[in-house]
């Protein structure tokens, strides 16, 4: 068995996986594959109107809300957030907290105007900015939940009078939201809730209809609405393990349940980190992300050798990201607490063999 720390695509829960595997042999028993029946076969409607089930009862989504499982990660909800929602002459408020919300505020400015109301790019978003007022003016404003690359999160959602819209691909249902507060959620499912390919948005119904352009079909939120996810073939693998894994954390004792390991097993890494004499933190403590723990060795000759004792230890996807260097564990949902305690024994084990 490996302790799979990657940030993404992420850990799935092993029992989720052969779930997976037997339905590409034989899916619940029908003597077919379920990649090779129609999507709008019973068996496929059954498994999204489960997944639409499970994701309105996990997060508690309030009446008024469309659940959407759409194609092209989070990335196309980069531009498909201000196609349907930022109107020609209107503008955006975003916060800049990391390379993807630099990426998101980009895509903005092919549709109208773009207000940056914070950044902490100058700090190379060790931090999450947090002085700002959100104009009263703006279409929306946009958030994103948890950073990867540098291991900061939102930990508490800054008051708006206009709709908030919030990137939680990193973070989804790895704690407890109010969705009523959000005008929309989008995530890719790859790092919390499922396999690369399926995008899960959750959406308001009354913030559409006031951007004023015409939006092709695939990108309007309205169609994707109306045809239930189903206006073309959807990802109908990727929806399937998504249910599978939101089933598993349903049995658990869903998001309230998942919250409290999570914040044991950050917990207990950020202790270690912090007691360990050869290893440091990166980010604002105050805003330390429960998700991925980014950390550095304080001589940069340590760097190596940890990762090789890490390999022989079955440790994976430890390595940081490129623009950061250093350590990333990636601690999601799936995730066992056993894992972490592996990494703390090992970093353990790495000052005594350099005292
Ligand atoms: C990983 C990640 C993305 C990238 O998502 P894709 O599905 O690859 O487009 C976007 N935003 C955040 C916050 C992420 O963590």
């Amino acid at each position: 068995m490996k302790h799979n720390f990657g940030a993404g695509p992420g850990i799935l829960p092993h029992e989720v996986l052969k779930q997976a595997a037997e339905a590409v042999v034989n899916f619940n028993g029908i003597g077919l594959s379920v990649l090779e029946i129609s999507h709008r076969s019973s068996e496929f409607e059954a498994v999204l109107d489960e997944a639409v089930k499970l994701v309105k009862e996990l997060f508690s989504v309030p009446d008024g809300y469309s659940v959407l499982f759409l194609q092209g990660g989070a990335s196309t909800q980069f531009a498909m957030v201000p196609y349907n929602l930022l109107p020609q002459t209107g503008k955006a408020a975003y916060v800049e907290s990391g390379v993807w919300a630099n990426k998101a505020l980009k895509e903005a400015k092919y549709f109208g105007e773009v207000e940056v109301i914070a950044t902490s790019k100058e700090s190379n978003f060790t931090y999450i900015p947090k002085d700002y007022s959100v104009p009263s003016d703006a279409a929306y404003l946009h958030l994103t939940s948890n950073n990867t690359i540098y291991g900061t999160q939102l930990h508490e959602f800054p008051a708006s009078s206009v709709p908030v819209i919030c990137d939680m691909s990193s973070d989804i249902f790895s704690r407890k939201v109010n969705v009523a507060d959000f005008g929309l959620i989008y995530a890719g499912a790859q790092k919390n809730m499922g396999p690369a390919g399926v995008t899960l948005v959750i959406i308001k119904d009354d913030i559409l209809g006031k951007a004023d352009r015409k939006i092709p079909a695939m990108f309007n939120y309205q169609t994707q609405i109306e045809g239930g996810s189903m206006y073309n073939t959807p990802p109908v693998f990727a929806i399937l393990v998504s249910m599978l894994t939101l089933r598993w954390l349903k049995a658990k004792g869903g998001v309230e349940a998942i919250e409290k390991e999570n914040d044991a097993k950050a917990a207990a890494l950020y202790t270690e980190i912090d007691r360990n004499p050869l290893f440091k933190g990166v980010s604002a403590v105050e805003d330390r992300s429960k998700m991925n723990v980014c950390f550095v060795v304080e001589n940069p000759e340590h760097e190596k050798p940890f990762l090789k004792l890490c390999d022989e230890k079955g440790i994976v996807g430890i390595k940081g990201h490129r623009s950061v260097g250093g350590f990333r564990a990636s601690i999601y949902n799936a995730l066992p607490i056993t894992s972490v305690h592996v990494l703390i024994e090992t970093m353990q084990e790495f000052v005594e063999k350099n005292k």
